[in-house]
């Protein structure tokens, strides 16, 4: 007998993933929570019948969201990563010698006990500089003003708790808790299927920063497999990786290099004009 897992990624698109094992499925109190051993990306964290990572594509997505912030920076040392329950996000900040403190502010805390238990290869919980909080992150920025470097935001679709992320009185609030040359990026979901939240975020990002943008990368399990992070700062240059410090940290990569970094941020036509129509500046 063949076990499937289906996503409706749209209401009229599907994905299907044949399944070997399920490894955990419960119910927390945020929501429905599955890891399943998947025969073509391995092991898999699903969340509402949303995959939010695998295996074999994770380091696409956790690669991009920690190094084009970090790199951009010229000195990260506080680091804070709301959502991002599995730890992939996480375990490539703690990668970088400048970080001294990286807190996770995930709200659900079964999601964390999931990945320490089925999903080892993706985080780094037991890092001394890392710190995991059980809070909502809204409220987790608004307690910490003038306290982060870099925020990065890996949160579920905008739907229940998520919601709020991908607004404006949140924008401010991370505005508040970054320090004086503060970058913040956040996963912006795809170009085919969510124009119109992805306008929104950057017609609010151009409101409460001085610099702000768009850049992409591929996840093949997310829909359409082609996906937008928005990334907005206090003053850098988010498209300029240090690549001095690149070369120093000497990090093994398998998506990010300084060159993607700056070919990230060239966007096909119909994308820059998302970006055009929700009239955000452009970091060049
Ligand atoms: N990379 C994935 C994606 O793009 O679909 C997201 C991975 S991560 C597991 C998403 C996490 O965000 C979930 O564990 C969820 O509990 C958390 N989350 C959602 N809303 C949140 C909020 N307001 N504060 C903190 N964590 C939140």
């Amino acid at each position: 007998m063949q076990i499937w897992f289906t996503e409706d990624q749209t209401d009229h698109l599907r994905i299907s993933v044949r399944v070997r094992q399920v490894l955990r499925h419960e119910r927390s109190p945020y929501q429905e929570l599955m890891v399943l051993d998947t025969h073509e990306f391995g092991r898999m964290l699903v969340l509402d019948d949303v995959i939010q990572t695998t295996e074999r594509d994770e380091f696409t997505y956790h690669e991009m969201m920690a190094h084009v912030p970090l790199f951009a920076h010229p000195q990260p040392r506080r680091v804070l990563v709301i959502g991002g329950g599995d730890g992939g996000v996480l375990r490539e900040v703690l990668r970088h010698p400048t970080v001294e403190a990286a807190h996770l502010a995930e709200i659900d805390r079964r999601v964390v006990e999931a990945a320490r238990e089925c999903l080892p290869g993706i985080h780094n919980f037991d890092d001394p500089r890392a710190q995991v909080f059980f809070t909502d992150g809204i409220r987790h920025v608004e307690e910490h003003p003038d306290t982060y470097d870099v925020i990065i935001v890996d949160s579920t679709d905008p739907v229940g708790p998520a919601v709020a992320l991908f607004d404006e009185p949140f924008h401010r609030a991370v505005f508040r808790a970054l320090r004086d040359g503060g970058i913040f990026v956040q996963q912006s979901e795809s170009p085919f299927f969510n124009q119109e939240l992805i306008r929104r975020v950057q017609a609010s990002l151009r409101r409460v920063f001085p610099v702000s943008g768009l850049y992409w990368g591929v996840v093949p399990t997310y829909p359409g497999g082609f996906w937008t992070y928005s990334i907005a700062t206090k003053g850098p240059d988010p498209s300029r990786p240090d690549e001095e410090r690149w070369q120093q940290a000497g990090l093994v990569t398998r998506y990010y290099t300084p060159a993607v970094h700056r070919a990230a941020f060239i966007l096909p036509p119909f994308v820059a004009a998302l970006v055009e129509r929700a009239g955000a500046s452009s970091p060049r």
